[in-house]
C-alpha cells in the first residue's frame, strides 16, 4: 500500500511556523498503511540548499524524534512517506523513501504509492539509456525517469532552467511513459506536485489547513498550509477538504495555493475497491463517501445475501467492525465481542512475509469465553486473504467476495497459490478452517454497497476488482 504525504505552508503563514511535528503526526495517521519504514523530506526553499533528510526501519514513533526533526524546523515545504514493500530490498536503507536525487534542475524528492506493472520495460529501458539504478523499486526507477527527462528538456527550459522549481512538463512526460499504478508527490526546492495515475488506482486527496487565532471579535482562521496525503484521515483538525487528485491529474501545490496543471485523456477507472474493504481507515473519505459507511452497506448486504439463525453477530477487529455492525443492524441480531485484539500487534496482512503474518495472528486475538460459551455465533471478517487470521477462529460470513487472483498493483500477494479461495470453494474453505459454514459478499452486492452513497457522477466511478474476477485494467506481462 504505502502512506505518502507533503505539505506546503502558505505564504499567509507564520514565519515561526513549523510543519516538521504535523507531518509526523500526520504519517502516524498513515501507520496503516505501511510500517516497514519512514521518511520526511524538507525545503527551505533555497535552490542552492540541500534538503534535510530524516529516514529510518519501524514505525513511525520509532523514527522521529524532537532532536531528529529540529533538522526540518525551517522548511517552508516537506514529503513524507511510510513504506509496505512489493517491490524492492526489504531492508536495504537506500530503499527508504522518499527518493532524493540531483537533476539537472535541481533536487528533488519523491514518495511513490503503488506499483509499476510491466516495470521491467521501463526499468530497461533506463538502464539501456546510460542511467544506473542502486535499487530495484519502481520507486527510484520514476526519480530517474524524472531526472532524465528534465536532461532532456535543457535546452527547451531557457535560460533560467536551474533555478526553476517549475517540472511540471517533465511529470507530465513522465505520467505519459509509465502506466500503472502510480500516486506521487514530487518535492522541488519551493513547490510540490500531486500526481495520480490515469486509472486512478491508489488513492490521493488535498486539503488546507487553517490555524486559529483567538482575536478580540472572536476567533479567526487563517490559512497555515496546503496538504497532499494519501488518505483523508491524515488531514489534522481543522483541514478543508479541497479535492481528490483526479485520475491521471497533475496537480501543482505552493505557497499560493493549488493548482490544476493538465489532465491525462482519461482511462477507464480503476480505483482500488480494497481501499474500501480493507486497507483504509474507516474515517476516510474516497469518491464523496466515508469508508466507514460503505463497511456497513456491504454489511447489511451480507446479511440480505447469506442469513443464519444465531444468537450474535460478533466481528474480526478492527476493519470489519462497520461491516458487522450493519450486518447485526439488518439482521436484528445482537453484537457482542468474542474476540479481544491485541493493539500492540500490528495488522497481520501488511506483516512482509507469510511466518511474519502467521506469528502476528497468533499474538494479535484472545477470545471472551463468556461471550462464547453455548452460543450460536456468527463471525463477521472483512476478507480472506491466505487464511491466517481465519485459522484461529470459527463460523464465518465474509464483507467482501473470495480473493482469487494476485494484484500487480501493489498489493503483496504473489501467487494464486496463496489464495485460499483460488484453490477452495466455501465448503472446502469452512473445513479448512473448521468452521460451521462461510459466505461470502457477492461481487454485486460489494459493488452496490461502494455505489450506493458514492457523490460522483455515475461516468467518475469504476473500480479495480482485478484479485476478484481476474480481469486486469492493463494487459499484464507475465
Ligand atoms: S487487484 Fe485487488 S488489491 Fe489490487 S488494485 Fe485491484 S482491487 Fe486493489
Amino acid at each position: 500500500m504505502c502512506g505518502i504525504l507533503g505539505i506546503v505552508l502558505s505564504e499567509n503563514a507564520q514565519d515561526s511556523t513549523s510543519i516538521a511535528p504535523m507531518a509526523v503526526d500526520c504519517l502516524t495517521a498513515l501507520q496503516h498503511r505501511g510500517t516497514e519504514s519512514s521518511g520526511l523530506v524538507g525545503t527551505n526553499g533555497c535552490f542552492n540548499d540541500h534538503f534535510e533528510i530524516v529516514k529510518g526501519h519501524g514505525l513511525v514513533r520509532d523514527v522521529y524524534s524532537n532532536e531528529s526533526i529540529g533538522a526540518l524546523k525551517d522548511s517552508i515545504a516537506v514529503v513524507g512517506h511510510n513504506r509496505y514493500s512489493t517491490a524492492g530490498m526489504k531492508n536495504a536503507i537506500n530503499c527508504v523513501q522518499p527518493f532524493v536525487l540531483y537533476t539537472a534542475a535541481g533536487l528533488i524528492a519523491v514518495a511513490h504509492n503503488g506499483e509499476l506493472v510491466n516495470a521491467h520495460r521501463s526499468r530497461d529501458k533506463i538502464l539501456r539509456s546510460g542511467v544506473g539504478l542502486s535499487t530495484d523499486t519502481d520507486s527510484e526507477l520514476i526519480g530517474q525517469i524524472i531526472s532524465k527527462t528534465i536532461a532532456q528538456n535543457i535546452k527547451c527550459r531557457g535560460e533560467n532552467y536551474e533555478i526553476s522549481g517549475d517540472i511540471s512538463k517533465e511529470l507530465a512526460a513522465t505520467m505519459s511513459a509509465i502506466e500503472l499504478s502510480y500516486s506521487l508527490v514530487v518535492m522541488t526546492y519551493d513547490r510540490i506536485y500531486a500526481i495520480r495515475d490515469p486509472y486512478g488506482n491508489r488513492p490521493l486527496s488535498i486539503g488546507q489547513i487553517f490555524s486559529t487565532k483567538k482575536q478580540k471579535n472572536g476567533n479567526v482562521n487563517s490559512p497555515l498550509s496546503f496538504i497532499v496525503a494519501s488518505e483523508t484521515c491524515a488531514f489534522p483538525a481543522g483541514t478543508k477538504f479541497h479535492s481528490e487528485v483526479e485520475a491521471g491529474e497533475l496537480i501543482e501545490i505552493s505557497k499560493t495555493g493549488v493548482k490544476s496543471i493538465w489532465q491525462m485523456v482519461p482511462k477507464p477507472k480503476a480505483f482500488c475497491i480494497f481501499e474500501y474493504v480493507y486497507f483504509a481507515r474507516a474515517d476516510s473519505m474516497f469518491e464523496g463517501q466515508q469508508v466507514h459507511g460503505v463497511r456497513e452497506e456491504c454489511g447489511k448486504i451480507l446479511a440480505i445475501e447469506s442469513p443464519i439463525e444465531v444468537d450474535i453477530v460478533s466481528t474480526v477487529p478492527d476493519s470489519a467492525t462497520a461491516a458487522t455492525l450493519g450486518y447485526s443492524l439488518q439482521s436484528k441480531v445482537p453484537y457482542e465481542p468474542v474476540l479481544y485484539r491485541n493493539v500492540y500487534v500490528g495488522r497481520s496482512f501488511i506483516q512482509p512475509n507469510n511466518e511474519m503474518r502467521q506469528t502476528a495472528v497468533t499474538r494479535k486475538f484472545g477470545v471472551l469465553k463468556d461471550n462464547v460459551v453455548d452460543k450460536r455465533i456468527v463471525l463477521i471478517d472483512d476478507s480472506i486473504v491466505r487464511g491466517n487470521t481465519m485459522r484461529i477462529i470459527v463460523h464465518l460470513r465474509i464483507a467482501s467476495p473470495p480473493l482469487r487472483y494476485p494484484c500487480y498493483m501493489g498489493i503483496n500477494i504473489a501467487s494464486k497459490n496463496e489464495l485460499i479461495a483460488s484453490n477452495l470453494d466455501e465448503n472446502e474453505i469452512a473445513e479448512s478452517l473448521g468452521a460451521d459454514s462461510v459466505k461470502y459478499l457477492t461481487l454485486e452486492g460489494l459493488e452496490k454497497a461502494v455505489q450506493k452513497n458514492a457523490k460522483l457522477p455515475t461516468e467518475s466511478i469504476g473500480h479495480c476488482v482485478a484479485c476478484l474476477n481476474g480481469k486486469y485494467p492493463i494487459s499484464i506481462d507475465f
